[in-house]
């Protein structure tokens, strides 16, 4: 089924006479424009692109199957506007995508109309053969950038200077942008599983943690490596070999059958055993597609109870030391009906730089 086929189901399911697309991430991928301040009102013979004058040419070129209706008064005007002479009666919207003042404002426009918050992301969940394509490609992207990247970190460089330097090789291998923050922590900065680059001198014998993304098409990336600068002491390489080991594990965990909850607490069992479970301290993964962060979530909360081919989600266990550091190893994944097949493919053996 195509995508505007599961969404005309979804309107059905839900009694919705049509439909409000207001996330940039779903305008997206419903119509294949890619701009802001634009909505889709979508019903069962009818599916319209509402923006303004700057967007109208780029909207005839990225979109088909959707009339174009350009508004100069405001949005949520124009989208009261249209929604009434569709003369529909109950209308989704993506309530967890739409402020409060927004929805007011619709709500004073649309008397007699049912406004439904509706959940349109779990649509996304599993990946077509575009979206798998755009997503092997980010992480082509990421895997040269730290190849390059590894040539320039040494003792005496800074956090932001190596972030800096593995940011301008994505964009120069066809990055649009980052897919997020880039997190480079060293040393004892590496307890910090979210540790954006800050003016942190790397030294000799630090870890030195990269958790970086690309994106292409609008799809991101997202890969952890850990590298040490110098000789790593037999210490650093036990905890390594730990997070290594339970990493690997995770991809053969990682199925298409089992539950997100499942294969979280598989890995975090790996590290138990070998001692550093205590120290792993977050979901061992996401999902990633258009957004960096999407579900199913691989987490003790995860609501997934069957991983499916066609997902797209990282397995990144870690293992952070306050006040001693830390680090993580993370690939992006594709499910399939053969098992986990693994996007990023930079080398995960301990780099002595
Ligand atoms: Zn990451
Ligand atoms: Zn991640």
């Amino acid at each position: 089924m195509t995508r505007l086929e599961n969404l005309a189901e979804k309107i059905a399911a839900e009694n919705l006479d049509a439909i409000v697309i207001s996330k940039p991430e779903n305008v997206h991928y419903f119509s294949g424009f890619r701009g802001d301040s634009t909505v889709l009102l979508i019903g069962k013979n009818f599916r319209r692109l509402i923006t303004d004058s700057r967007y109208t040419d780029q909207a005839k070129l990225q979109t088909k199957d959707f009339e174009l209706v350009e508004q100069s008064d405001g949005l949520i005007k124009k989208l009261a506007e249209e929604i009434k002479n569709c003369g529909a009666k109950i209308v989704g919207f993506e309530g967890r995508a739409v402020t409060f003042a927004e929805y007011t404002r619709l709500k004073e426009n649309l008397s007699g109309v049912e406004l439904k918050s509706v959940e349109v992301d779990s649509l996304r969940q599993i990946k077509d053969a575009a979206e798998i394509a755009n997503i092997r490609r980010a992480c082509e992207i990421g895997d040269r950038a730290f190849a390059e990247v590894l040539n320039f970190i040494r003792a005496g460089v800074s956090e932001i200077e190596v972030a800096a330097a593995l940011e301008n090789f994505m964009r120069r291998f066809g990055s649009e942008k980052t897919a997020f923050d880039t997190i480079v922590a060293s040393g004892i900065r590496g307890s910090l599983p979210h540790g954006v680059a800050s003016d942190k001198v790397i030294a000799s014998g630090e870890f030195v943690t990269l958790d970086f993304g690309a994106k292409f098409n609008g799809y991101c990336s997202d890969m952890t490596r850990t590298v040490c600068v110098g000789r790593a002491s037999d210490k650093q390489c036990e905890i390594y070999d730990a997070v290594l080991s339970a990493q690997v594990y995770g991809l053969e965990v990682i199925k298409v059958g089992v539950s997100g909850k499942f294969v979280d607490g598989a890995v975090r069992e790996r590290l138990n055993r070998a001692g550093y479970g205590k120290y792993f301290t977050h979901a061992l993964g996401h999902s990633l597609g258009l957004e960096i962060h999407e579900d199913p979530r691989l987490s003790r909360l995860s609501t997934c109870e069957s991983l499916a081919a066609g997902m797209i989600v990282t397995d990144e266990p870690g293992v952070y030391i306050a006040g001693v550091g830390g680090l993580r190893i993370e690939d992006t994944v594709l499910i399939t009906d053969d098992g986990a097949e693994t996007l990023t493919n930079a080398p995960k053996n301990l780099l002595e730089l």
